[in-house]
């Protein structure tokens, strides 16, 4: 569609398409053949600085904007991601590699949350504060920080534009989007949308470029007010030392090693079709994946079969065949779960199915094969790193006390999944899960609108989803008044 497409070499500050000061590009690589899809501008620290001193010449009027009109604008903009949906879905479907029905769940999901912050943009109050006499009036507001900077992966890029974009301009902030140099074409439609919207020239503005140099400028810059990282827990770490220079908040979500605990007594046929797709959505390559399958023993066998046989038969193809699965990212990514692949043997897992890359048979692209590894032991790297890809580790393990302990004998905690039919049993697990979200007898929060995306341990730390974001947008200012007494006339 036309108005949808994206200019090559260029990234888009204070409303208008723009090249490198530099005149540098980037390419954009299909990972389903490898080949170019187009370019990008690969911004520096040059860029970066005109983008932050757009975002800072926008901040006035915008934070003087009524929450209201701010909220219209938001709606406008759900409303025509909804509209194209299509358009939107094949960009991030084609530069991710996931399956175009894949990207459409992604904008919609994008679509709630700007919908969703549309909404509570005029619903953000402070409090009264109790006095000690009736002579003064205490009370509390929240303000937009100024600039936030927000720094995003490749995996859902458009979840993520919305996640992290849409509450801070609904709190009254402008923001500098950095995406990945992986995978920027659907943060750059959405933003396209934003403007037609109604968003005013420099309230959001997306420069693309390396970590090193678009990334560690914008986290590192003076003139920013907030950072939103979301990334591996490695580059986390670089960007809070990048905030504590200039002692900007900052905010970080980041990877994980998400277990689905089975209990015997689990409905096995509600559990093992949502365990496969937790580790085989988005080829795996999602922060919150099961992967780690943690099995009641009596019920190890059957699910492991099960399990097995589902992941074995799981479609893989480019995005616009639009099977199950698509191939992995980059070559960086093939090459690290392929390293897994081939050293989790030799640490004495059991491979089960898959194991393989499958690059071949699908065409050219970095496609490895759905993966199942059982006897997998805590102390395996399979068991402690994120992998990122379609690959599963199974433990056993004897009882509630047992399961506990595997279940939080990792360093993230982002998310568990209990799989349990004794409420009491899943309840208690809940709260002994040392993660910042719990689901029992789903995978991850179906069902629940503003479900707050909360992290402990190496995940990171965040106020991130749900209305809780708003609170993480804008810092609380108090105030306290003395009402004297004028003479009468
Ligand atoms: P990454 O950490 O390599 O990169 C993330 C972003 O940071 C990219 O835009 C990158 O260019 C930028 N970057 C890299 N180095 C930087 C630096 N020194 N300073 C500033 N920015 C820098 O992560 P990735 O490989 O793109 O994404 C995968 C990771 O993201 C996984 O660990 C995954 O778990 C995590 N993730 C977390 C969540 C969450 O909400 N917790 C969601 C999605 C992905």
């Amino acid at each position: 569609m036309a108005d949808l497409d994206i200019p090559p070499a260029r990234q888009l500050i204070d409303g208008s398409w723009t090249p490198a000061a530099d005149g540098g590009e980037l390419p954009v690589l299909d990972p389903a053949t490898r080949e170019p899809i187009q370019s990008v501008a690969r911004g520096r620290a040059t860029d970066v600085d005109l983008a932050v001193a757009a975002a800072r010449r926008a901040f006035p009027a915008w934070a003087a904007t009524s929450p209201s009109e701010r909220g219209a604008i938001l709606r406008r903009w759900a409303d025509l991601i909804a509209a194209q949906v299509d358009t939107l879905a094949d960009y991030e479907a084609r530069d991710v590699g996931k399956p175009r029905s894949g990207g459409r769940l992604n904008m919609y999901i994008a679509q709630g949350i700007i919908d969703y912050f549309a909404g509570a943009a005029d619903k953000l109050t402070g409090v009264t504060l109790p006095t000690r006499t009736p002579d003064f009036l205490g009370f509390t507001r929240p303000e937009p920080y100024g600039v936030c900077a927000v720094v995003i992966p490749w995996n859902v890029p458009a979840v993520l534009t919305a996640a992290n974009v849409a509450p801070a301009l609904a709190a009254g902030n402008t923001v500098v989007l950095k995406p990945s140099e992986v995978a920027p074409l659907s943060p750059f439609a959405l933003a396209q949308l934003a403007h037609q919207a109604g968003l005013p020239p420099g309230v959001l503005n997306v420069v693309t470029g390396l970590g090193p140099e678009a990334g560690e400028a914008l986290t590192g810059h003076p003139d920013i007010d907030h950072i939103s990282f979301v990334g591996s827990t490695g580059t986390g770490r670089a960007v809070m030392r990048a905030a504590a220079q200039h002692l900007v908040p900052v905010k970080l979500e980041l990877g994980g090693k998400s277990p689905n605990v089975v209990f015997a007594d689990a409905d096995l046929d509600v559990a093992i079709p949502a365990i496969i797709a937790s580790i085989t959505e988005n080829a795996g390559q999602n922060c919150y994946a099961g992967s780690r399958l943690l099995v009641e023993e009596p019920i190890r066998a059957e699910v492991v079969e099960r399990v097995a046989a589902g992941m074995a038969a799981v479609r893989l193809g480019p995005w616009d065949q639009d099977l199950d699965m698509g191939p992995l990212v980059s070559q960086a990514q093939y090459d690290r779960v392929r390293g897994f692949l081939a050293e989790a043997p030799a640490a004495g897992a059991r491979l089960v199915t898959g194991g393989e890359a499958a690059a071949g048979q699908h065409g050219a692209g970095w496609y490895v094969t759905p993966t199942v590894f059982d006897q997998v032991d805590s102390g395996m790297r399979l068991a402690r790193e994120e992998v990122f890809g379609p690959v599963l580790a199974v433990q056993g393990f004897r009882g509630p006390q047992e399961a506990v302990a595997l279940m939080n004998d990792t360093d993230f905690g982002l998310l568990a999944c209990v799989w349990t039919n004794d409420v009491s049993r899943a309840l208690r697990v809940a709260g002994q899960a040392r993660v910042g979200q719990v689901a029992v007898n789903q995978f991850h929060d179906v069902g629940v609108i503003g479900f707050p995306f909360n992290m402990q341990k190496d995940s990171g730390f965040s106020r991130g989803g749900g209305y809780a974001a708003l609170r993480e947008y804008t810092q609380e200012k108090a105030v306290a008044v003395r009402l004297l007494d004028r003479p009468a006339g």
